[in-house]
């Protein structure tokens, strides 16, 4: 299998390199590619998008054709996880004080607030119980938006201070924090099983 990290912004070289070990520790056979092209998207199964700039990134999506082409993607069943600005992208609606800056994906139905902790907690780490996943998972999250709103058909894995954190809706997952700073490459693992029957 080949799995893409889209690579317009943000963090995309932690994310190639946690779903490389994530594809040896469950010992399939699979490489990762970085995804700025249409004809990329075309070659992989699942595609991961990187926190950043969801300003830019929304930027560049256009930029480069990609935002049909990720709807047909998802409308094919094939996984696509957010992370951070990347959950930003694949929301429905983003409520945000200074308007809309960001046109989301509007993959999953949620809302969420940009920038939502504020300047004076820009950045923390907290241990997080994780749906799934024994013991705790160190969650990082920085400049993180807040899932403010839900729809029924979306599943909360995981909560902090009564806030989701983490949520699926059938081949979406999307988080607020960066699993990919951390050396424990589970959730990368999580997404990569998203690929099997
Ligand atoms: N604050 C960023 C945004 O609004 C997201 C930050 C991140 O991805 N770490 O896009």
């Amino acid at each position: 299998m080949r799995i893409g990290v889209l690579a317009l912004q943000g963090d995309v070289s932690e994310h190639v390199l946690a779903l490389e070990t994530a594809v040896k520790s469950l010992d399939i056979q699979g490489d990762v590619v970085r995804v700025r092209r249409k004809s990329e998207l075309e070659t992989v199964s699942a595609l991961l998008m990187p926190g950043g700039e969801s300003t830019t990134i929304a930027k560049q999506l256009d930029r480069f054709g990609l935002r049909q082409p990720i709807l047909d993607f998802a409308a094919s069943g094939k996984p696509i996880m957010g992370t951070c600005a990347g959950t930003i992208l694949l929301s429905s609606e983003i409520l945000d004080r200074r308007g809309q800056e960001v046109k989301p994906l509007g993959l999953m139905d949620m809302s969420v607030r940009r920038n939502a902790f504020g300047r004076q907690a820009e950045s923390f780490e907290k241990p997080l119980k994780i749906e799934g996943l024994e013991g705790d998972f160190h969650g990082i999250f920085i400049r993180a938006p807040r899932i403010a709103r839900i729809g029924n058909s979306v599943k909360s894995l995981a909560m902090l201070d009564g806030e989701h954190i983490m949520v699926i809706q059938g081949n979406i997952l999307a988080l607020t924090f960066h699993p990919e700073l951390v050396p424990d490459h589970r959730i990368h693992a999580m997404f990569l099983k998203m690929l099997r029957p």
